[in-house]
């Protein structure tokens, strides 16, 4: 069946509203494999397609949305009744900041479409991943594998109309066992970005028996090795770590809606406040941040945001100081009308929706830290008097406004006089998000540099889960608190 989405937003606009758009996905599609001890323990296919409407009438949104393409005129009309219900009750009325009405087409980049292959083909790759961890001593093997494919049409009111085809593939494998305290250890492998594309390709079979091979040593020492120990000490901090951290501390704490608290029933808010922009001493010098939207082989590039604004590459934290913050239309207009100046000069693109059937709102894309000139891993370690070097996110508790944190890790080393000592185990650091960032002592270069993936995040009410990515170098802190 074809719509007219054009005419049906035409329609809205000729009734008085202000703005409106759709987003038709004709089919978003997600296979979730998961193997456990070799065995395929679930296998969950979703396939989805419908339509999200939009618009902005006397001051306020109203949203509707369906999977049924017959009844379109219905669900615009309840759209533009849902806002006409909502302007009753506003304080301030919405208003958008400008942008230019742009005609585009995105597709991430893939050479082997994994929905192309036979699932015998996918769950053979996992049983090979799983025989490369099959050894002696480790007790639980877990493999996953997700791929998500989609098509989503945009269109909105003020002439925009953008195409985009998004692929992904995120696999993963964990190995576990007992420590000889009876306590679990685990090691895990989240392959990073490597090539410039995002399919099939990706999954290099020589790569994963490389990495296979160093979790498997990484889990034996680990069952063997001392507890971290405590007290104030230097922590250098793997990307496989440190992406976490500049997700839940610079990521969720720069997201503008949060900052203006629209985000405090549910994902919480944010320390940062709007008269910081400019001049908050966020981090250290060497501390450089930014949301990179154009990262060609990152979840979090998707070509156009939900606001119909072209992907951006802006700066968030320039030489340790705030710069800027994760944006869409309508919170940048809020904001620099609530602060009495411009802060922000136009959407920063970063309005996304997680599917049809729900509003677009502010969105991490990749939230990256630039390379720095501190030199590789080795020359960092070679450079620490004594701390320990932490890899692999186990858990995580973070303050309502992002203030303050307590990670722990899967592994670590200590380092001591310049040399990377033993594997200790239990590790754990914790500090206030500001102090933390700025005893930022030492930023790795671009042999250092990679870009993770996060695929759960969560936000909204009601929830959303997104998918991004974080570009990240080595970093070390100083003076942090570890243990506990
Ligand atoms: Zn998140």
């Amino acid at each position: 069946m074809t719509v007219d989405w054009k005419k049906q937003i035409r329609r809205l606009t000729d009734q008085g509203a202000a703005y409106a758009d759709v987003r038709y996905y004709p089919k978003e599609e997600e296979d979730i494999l998961f193997m456990w001890n070799g065995n395929l323990l679930a296998f969950d296919r979703s396939e989805t397609s419908g339509f999200g409407v939009r618009v902005l009438a006397d001051g306020a949104w109203g949203f509707a949305a369906s999977s049924n393409l017959t009844g379109v005129a219905d669900t615009f009309d309840r759209a533009l009744e849902n806002a006409k219900a909502a302007a009753r009750r506003i304080t301030r009325p919405i208003r958008l900041a400008d942008k230019d009405a742009l005609s585009g087409r995105f597709e991430s980049p893939c050479e082997i479409d994994p929905f192309e292959l036979p699932l015998a083909d996918r769950v053979a790759m996992m049983k090979d991943l799983d025989s490369m961890v099959n050894q002696a001593g480790v007790e639980q093997r877990r493999v996953q594998m997700s791929t998500v494919r989609k098509t989503i049409f945009y269109y909105d009111s003020e002439g925009a109309e953008i195409e985009k085809r998004i692929h992904d593939i995120y696999p993963s494998i964990h190995v576990a066992a007992m420590d000889k305290d009876g306590v679990q250890q685990e090691r895990k492998y989240l392959p990073p970005r490597l090539g410039p594309t995002r399919g099939w390709e990706t999954m290099d079979r020589g790569h994963w028996q490389g990495e296979a091979e160093r979790i498997l040593g990484d889990l034996s020492e680990l069952l063997q090795a001392p507890p971290c120990p405590k007290g104030r000490m230097s922590v250098i901090l793997m990307p496989d770590m440190m992406f976490l951290q500049v997700h839940e501390t610079i990521g969720h704490a720069l997201e503008l809606d949060r900052i203006l608290g629209y985000e405090l029933s549910f994902a919480g808010g944010s320390f940062v406040r709007l008269e910081d922009f400019g001049k908050l001493q966020y981090g250290s010098k060497k501390l450089n941040a930014r949301a990179d939207a154009t990262l060609i082989n990152s979840p979090g590039s998707f070509g156009y945001d939900d606001d119909g604004v072209k992907a951006q590459d802006r700066m968030l934290i320039r030489d340790g100081i705030l710069v800027g913050a994760i944006t869409s239309r309508q919170m940048v207009t809020e904001a620099n009308e609530k602060a009495g100046r411009q802060i922000f000069d136009g959407s920063g693109g970063a309005c996304r929706s997680c599917a049809f059937n729900r509003v677009p709102i502010e969105r991490m894309t990749n939230i990256n830290v630039d390379p720095g000139n501190d030199g590789s891993l080795e020359d960092i370690i070679g450079k620490t008097e004594r701390g320990v070097l932490l890899s692999g996110e186990k858990s995580w508790s973070i303050g309502s406004n992002r203030e303050q944190f307590h990670f722990a890790t899967d592994i670590g080393w200590l380092v001591e006089d310049g040399q990377k000592k033993g594997v200790v185990k239990n590790c754990a650091y914790s500090g206030m998000t500001l102090d933390f960032y700025r005893s930022l002592s030492a930023v790795g270069d671009q042999s250092t540099w990679q870009v993770q993936y996060v695929d759960n995040c969560g936000k909204g009410v009601p929830g959303q889960v997104m998918q991004l990515g974080h570009g990240v170098p080595v970093c070390r802190f100083d003076h942090v608190k570890v243990g506990d």
